[in-house]
């Protein structure tokens, strides 16, 4: 028998959270964001479910992203977010049709002095306030401008603003406001279509929602808001960590499990071992007490998460033996969830990161 662990992708779960998105924002296109390998879900499998459940376009991180994509047939539009990283990539966006952020002066004058024999899809960047990418708003003016000018090089009716907040998640953001006021200036000055939204945004800030938006991590089922979700508003998780018990260890008061010994036993205990562990991208920071699912019930890892292995403590379910199913995250078989962001709270991190960590000798089961 192979080893247990799978990562179970409920493509279900995702055109549901895909048809959230779209309910939440109806009169925007939402561009859905599979960046990073669909944050760790498998892009080209979660593409095609999410057209299905039609999304317009997709957004990604880079052209290599953009070209696996169009190995796997997909053909909606694809924005670049970060742009091209070379000027020799122009030729591959042009080839396979890509659309491209446009973020620095560098990128700008690749593209003009490049002949594209059809006019390229451009979207412009906005540094709003987060200060990663983009002009500043009297730098963006000067440079949509130009390539409003453009002509031959840039589908003007393409042109788009877009911009990224750094705080749309927390609910009371003064830095969230100063970007949102920021973006109108601009967008009211030049009379142009933006896109701005993010999931946080997506769920919460409505006044945001424009011709397009970009949702991600909402879509994979995971919450990034700084609160509970609106109500009315329900995501399914759609990955499921799924794995087994490969041992039960019956232990006396006082013995030390795992690396480190960090973890002992309170009293008399039994201890499950689970065929998961940080070489399957399971965080190594999980402190004892973070949740997971034993045949569907809720037991607590004892001890140091070690490379292939994890230990829970199972004292309080005598039923649990070796081959009962574990879930690290997602939903298990008898319908209990448990939330990738519950765990992440556990291990000092995000959901997204926990999400998108899972590493490729996990085979990805898609459901
Ligand atoms: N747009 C850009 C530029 C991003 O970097 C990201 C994610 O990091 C997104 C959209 C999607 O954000 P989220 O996953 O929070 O919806």
């Amino acid at each position: 028998m192979a080893r247990p662990l799978v990562a179970d992708i409920d493509l279900k779960a995702l055109r549901h959270n895909y048809r959230v998105a779209s309910e939440l924002a109806p009169t925007s296109a939402n561009m859905a964001v599979i960046k990073a390998d669909a944050y760790g879900h498998g892009a080209a499998n979660c593409a095609r479910a999410l057209a299905e459940a039609g999304a317009p376009a997709f957004g990604v991180a880079s052209l290599e992203e953009a070209i696996a994509l169009r190995d796997a047939g997909i053909s909606q539009p694809i924005l670049l977010l970060e742009g091209i990283f070379d000027a020799g990539e122009l030729a591959r966006v042009e080839m396979l049709d890509l659309w491209q952020v446009v973020h620095s002066d560098w990128q700008l004058e690749a593209l003009l002095a490049y002949r594209p024999a059809r006019p390229l899809t451009v979207w412009l960047k906005l540094d709003s306030g987060m200060h990663r990418l983009g002009f500043t708003p009297e730098a963006f003016v000067v440079r949509w401008e130009r390539l409003a000018a453009a002509g031959t090089q840039v589908a003007t009716e393409g042109l788009h603003l877009i911009s990224h907040f750094a705080s749309a998640d927390q609910a009371r953001s003064v830095q969230f406001a100063a970007q949102w006021s920021t973006i109108e200036q601009v967008r009211d000055r030049l009379g142009c279509r933006i896109c701005v939204a993010n999931s946080p945004a997506t769920l919460a800030r409505p006044a945001t929602h424009a011709a397009w938006n970009r949702p991600g991590v909402m879509l994979y089922g995971s919450n990034p808001l700084d609160g509970a979700l609106p109500v009315g508003v329900s995501l399914d998780p759609v990955m499921t960590l799924r794995s087994r018990l490969i041992a039960v260890q019956t232990l006396e008061a006082d013995e030390p499990v795992g690396y480190g010994g960090r973890f002992r036993t309170a009293g008399p205990s039994r201890i499950g071992i689970v065929a998961a562990g940080y070489g399957d991208g399971y965080d190594r920071h999980a402190v004892d007490g973070t949740p997971v699912l034993v045949d569907g019930v809720r037991a607590p890892l004892a001890g140091r998460v070690s490379m292939d292995m994890l230990t829970v403590d199972i004292s309080h379910l005598p039923a649990a033996k070796v081959g009962s199913e574990v879930v690290l995250w997602g939903r298990s078989s008898t319908g209990s969830v448990l939330s990738v962001d519950e765990v992440a709270t556990h291990c000092d991190t995000i959901g997204y990161t926990l999400l998108t960590g899972v590493l490729p000798r996990v085979p990805r089961r898609f459901l």
